[in-house]
């Protein structure tokens, strides 16, 4: 487990972070569309590890409606990586106590692989400080230039 996963499970959230993301860590946020936001985790698996929540508190997977907003950013999401020369990444939805997820607002994790058979990407070792603010600043010129090509 690296050092922000360490940080992360001793942390108590007093209110849910998916809801006030968008008045909280704003400056985050990669792109929105009107019912859910595309941002950076502050507690990466592995670096360049993006999150898509619905502004609403929805704690289910099937209670989610419009969907096509959260496909639609985890595209933006795969362009991103992509542009960074990451081809390999993990899409992730978890829905209910057992599923592993540790918050109840519903997240979509768009996680980067390294390797071949990287299925232990939740342990991935970070080296230095993470610099959010210009990852973010970074993902969002690559969306605003982004031109898709096919291979
Ligand atoms: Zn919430």
């Amino acid at each position: 487990m690296n050092k922000f996963r360490k940080i992360y499970k001793k942390k108590k959230f007093k209110e849910c972070p998916f809801c006030v993301w968008l008045k909280k860590y704003k400056k985050d946020v990669i792109e929105e569309t009107e019912n859910y936001y595309l941002t950076i985790n502050h507690y990466p698996y592995i670096r360049h590890h993006l999150l898509i929540a619905p502004k609403a508190h929805i704690t289910r997977l099937i209670s989610e409606k419009h969907l096509e907003e959260k496909e639609y950013l985890t595209q933006q999401a795969g362009k991103i990586f992509l542009n960074l020369g990451i081809k390999d990444y993990v899409v992730l939805d978890r829905s209910g106590a057992k599923s592993g997820r540790s918050l109840k607002h519903v997240h979509r994790h768009v996680i980067p692989v390294r390797g071949p058979h990287d299925m232990y990407y939740r342990y991935a070792e970070i080296e230095g400080e993470l610099d959010l603010a210009g990852d973010v600043r970074k993902y969002r010129k690559i969306l605003n230039k982004y031109q898709v090509k096919d291979d």
